[in-house]
């Protein structure tokens, strides 16, 4: 039985006091019996992880280095991320590989850096509207997954998260269906069930793209969907618990 991982991408948004103040608000909160994570901007990491320490909630880094150490000007190396106490790494969110080019091999190296540092890192993958339409929704998903197999093995995805996050639906209110989210979920775990089957029963699948409140119950409520990856509706304590609880 696989729990579920409810983890907060806060991206660029805020300041130093609102990123307190919301820090407070979920540890004050009821998260049920989902396992919480929060992604704060970098600036804020050591900040929200001493806050953090005295909580079962994780702190996870929005992006992390693909290389150990030296001349990488604006990066932050795994090990940096480490002595902040960040459990988790987002790779490869789509806003990275959009509007920041980040390639499927790039995103395998970040992928790889965290988890030779043991951070978990939770690896987005996801199809952009015109993708969908042109019905290469698997293979785009293949692609970006196979990215991270080829440098990292099966054995990787042992300490790994992935989120399915459809582009279309990021940011945008428009949310997948269940029923489309499922069908991508349990193509995600096949394609790993033909490396390895005990992985792919374990590895934790979360969904991102508009989910709310009113949205979430029915999304989790699907087999494969193991909790979410949050934007717009973690900046708010109420609705970031209020998605926790209906897992
Ligand atoms: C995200 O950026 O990972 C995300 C899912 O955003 P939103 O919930 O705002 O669609």
């Amino acid at each position: 039985m696989r729990s579920s991982l409810i983890a907060g991408n806060w991206k660029m948004n805020g300041n130093l006091q609102s990123a307190i103040d919301l820090v407070e608000g979920i540890k004050a909160g009821d998260a049920g019996k989902a396992e919480l994570a929060i992604c704060p901007p970098a600036v804020y990491l050591m900040k929200v992880g001493g806050m953090l320490a005295d909580s079962n909630i994780a702190l996870g880094a929005q992006n992390v280095g693909d290389r150990e150490a030296g001349a990488f000007t604006g990066e932050i190396s795994a090990h940096m991320l480490l002595e902040c106490g960040c459990r988790y790494a987002i790779v490869g969110h789509s806003e990275r590989r959009t509007l920041y080019a980040e390639s499927d091999q790039l995103v395998a190296a970040r992928f790889a850096m965290a988890l030779q540092a043991g951070i978990k890192p939770i690896l987005c993958v996801g199809e952009t509207l015109r993708e969908r339409e042109s019905g290469v929704t698997e293979e785009v998903v293949a692609r970006q997954v196979d990215a991270a197999l080829d440098v990292s093995g099966i054995d990787g995805f042992a300490r790994a998260v992935i989120a399915y996050e459809p582009v279309w639906a990021i940011g945008t209110g428009q949310v997948a269906t269940p029923e489309q989210a499922q069908a991508v979920h349990a193509f995600i775990r096949s394609r790993l069930a033909q490396l390895d089957s005990g992985v792919a029963q374990r590895v934790q699948i979360l969904y991102g793209g508009s989910m709310n409140p009113a949205n979430a119950a029915e999304l989790l409520s699907q087999a494969d969907i193991d909790g979410g990856l949050i934007g717009g509706a973690a900046l708010k304590a109420h609705d970031f618990l209020a998605i926790a609880q209906a897992v």
